[in-house]
């Protein structure tokens, strides 16, 4: 039986206008795409390029770029600048980010109006069964049928959305969502959880505080960003300190009240109580297929709402597919455009493509930020009968005049000591989120450390401390920590 469209894809963030984009453009399928909205801003957090245009990954970076002037400012008076003083104004670099974000968001609109084959369609998707998607006006399903649009494949594209934390006065709280529409940079702000967001959140904040703010910190555990490098990890949480973020460890916020002048007073887990002017909650993003009616048709869903599907993004009903964060494997936008080319690729094209999930480079947009590639030094060691961990740790050329000396850029690389292969590298400092990208075009290519040291380097940059690394720092033998190996090992 033909169908109007080849493929529906439901949701048009960065896997699902890949995926759109793709079996239109370069396979020549009949194709519609929906989203919510159009254009980004409240009530819809999301729209028209998904969470990393509207509210992720590029305001996010417009703004942490915005913050890092700050230290900027300061630094440049020892290279002989004399800027008097700076004040940051926060209302205009969200009027900046604001335009930034809605030239991106017209120019996908303008990319349906170029792409033969490739439609939008303005609504609430939902299925209704195994080939037929319905558009509806609002996430309700009493709400009013826009269209039903039926197609041969359908692919779940919707992404993720903050979770919440379910202690009293939990809606009192923002999440990043809100955080990018603030209309005033927070004077006493508490960002809650030691992730990815909290981090780099606590670091714009930090940038645009009025006079005499204060930026605060707090994640349940001993160190911020578990599952990343340890030693990054503490070097970090100085590092953030040294900026003058409170940094609370084994703090949870346990109750928050709201105060008359409309302040928010939090009771946390231990007993400590402190006003902010605002909370908030960055604890992890949950799959978004709530709405979806998945049920309809059999897809089955993880606990938390992940759609479940195997290496080549099917799930167990055979038309339908799923990528990105809504599948919860890594979230990240480079990944769901990889699941959503690799999608299209195994679907309409030659062969088979499946996203290798192994040795993604990944850069936390702190300040300053961490890149890293691969396993860390305990993963490694779990694996691997030997592994070596190599270390550099140095003070940036600048900031011998900068005023800034307690700034260290680290690099810390991780191979099997049997073969040499890089297993991670992980580095802390200016340009580490750049420098990184390279670092895991080697990685997938199973560079060795000698591979590195027999490079020569870039000088004077930090990168080439990469290119110096000879002598393991210390050794793993068959999981236990070791200083130096036994000749006969
Ligand atoms: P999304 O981009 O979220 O797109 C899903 C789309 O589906 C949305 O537009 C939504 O409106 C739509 N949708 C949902 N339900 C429906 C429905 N029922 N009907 C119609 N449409 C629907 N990743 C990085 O790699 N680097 C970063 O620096 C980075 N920074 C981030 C910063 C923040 C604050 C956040 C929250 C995330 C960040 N990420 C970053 C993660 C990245 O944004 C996501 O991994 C990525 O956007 C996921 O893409 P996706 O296509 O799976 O979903
Ligand atoms: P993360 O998973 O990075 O961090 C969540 C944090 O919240 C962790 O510290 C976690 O603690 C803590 N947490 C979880 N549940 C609770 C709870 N009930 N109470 C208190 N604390 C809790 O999530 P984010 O929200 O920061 O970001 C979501 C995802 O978006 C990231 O994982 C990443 O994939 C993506 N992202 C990527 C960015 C980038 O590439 N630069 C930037 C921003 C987001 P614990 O560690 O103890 O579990």
């Amino acid at each position: 039986m033909s169908r109007p469209y080849d493929l529906v894809v439901i949701g048009a963030g960065s896997g699902g206008l890949e995926a759109g984009w793709n079996a239109a453009a370069l396979h020549h399928k009949k194709v519609a795409v929906i989203d919510v909205q159009m254009k980004h801003g409240p009530p819809y957090f999301s729209a028209l390029g998904g969470t990393c245009v509207n509210v992720g990954c590029v305001p996010k970076k417009l703004m942490v770029t915005g913050a890092m002037y700050k230290d900027t400012i300061r630094e440049s008076a020892g290279f002989g600048w004399n800027v008097g003083s700076a004040t940051p104004d926060w209302k205009t670099l969200i009027a900046a980010k604001n335009k930034a974000v809605g030239d991106i968001n017209d120019s996908y609109d303008g990319m349906f109006k170029d792409t033969e084959g490739l439609s939008f369609h303005m609504g609430w998707g939902s299925i209704k069964d195994q080939h037929t998607v319905v558009v509806r006006e609002s996430e309700s399903a009493d709400s009013k049928v826009l269209e039903e649009l039926q197609a041969d494949h359908i692919l779940i594209a919707t992404g993720s959305w903050p979770q919440r934390l379910g202690i009293p006065g939990d809606e009192l709280c923002i999440s990043s969502n809100e955080a990018f529409y603030l209309e005033n940079a927070p004077k006493r702000v508490l960002c809650v959880g030691g992730g990815y967001i909290s981090v780099e959140f606590a670091g714009i904040f930090n940038g645009y505080k009025p006079e005499g703010g204060q930026v605060t910190l707090c994640y349940r555990g001993d160190t911020i960003l578990r599952g990343f490098d340890l030693e990054i990890r503490k070097a970090l949480t100085k590092q953030l300190e040294a900026n003058g973020i409170n940094v609370l460890t084994k703090e949870n916020p346990a109750k928050i009240t709201k105060n008359s002048d409309g302040s928010k007073h939090v009771v946390f887990e231990s007993g400590k109580e402190d006003d902010f002017d605002e909370v908030m909650l960055a604890i992890g993003r949950v799959p978004r297929s709530q709405t979806l009616q998945l049920d309809k048709v059999g897809v089955e869903v993880a606990k938390n709402g992940a759609v479940k599907v195997d290496k080549y993004s099917h799930t167990n009903v055979a038309n339908i597919h799923a990528i990105g964060d809504v599948t919860d494997r890594v979230m990240l936008t480079p990944v769901a455009i990889n699941e959503g080319a690799s999608l299209v690729e195994t679907v309409f094209g030659k062969e088979k493509r499946a996203t290798d999930h192994s040795k993604i480079a990944c850069a936390v947009f702190s300040i300053p930020p961490i890149g890293t590639c691969g396993m860390i030094e305990e993963d490694a060691a779990k694996k691997y009968e030997k592994v070596a961990v190599y270390e550099s740790k140095f003070t940036p050329l600048m900031h011998n005049i900068s005023g800034s000396k307690y700034k260290q850029f680290i690099v810390r690389v991780v191979t099997n000591h049997d073969d040499g292969e890089v297993l991670g590298v992980h580095m802390l400092g200016d340009s580490a989120p750049e420098i990184i990208q390279s670092v895991g075009i080697c990685m997938k290519m199973n560079a060795k450390i000698a591979d590195f040291y027999n490079t020569i380097g870039v000088h004077p940059t930090s990168a080439e401390e990469l290119c110096s690394l000879r002598t393991p720092a210390y050794y793993y033998v068959k999981g236990n920590r070791v200083e130096k190996l036994e000749s006969n090992l």
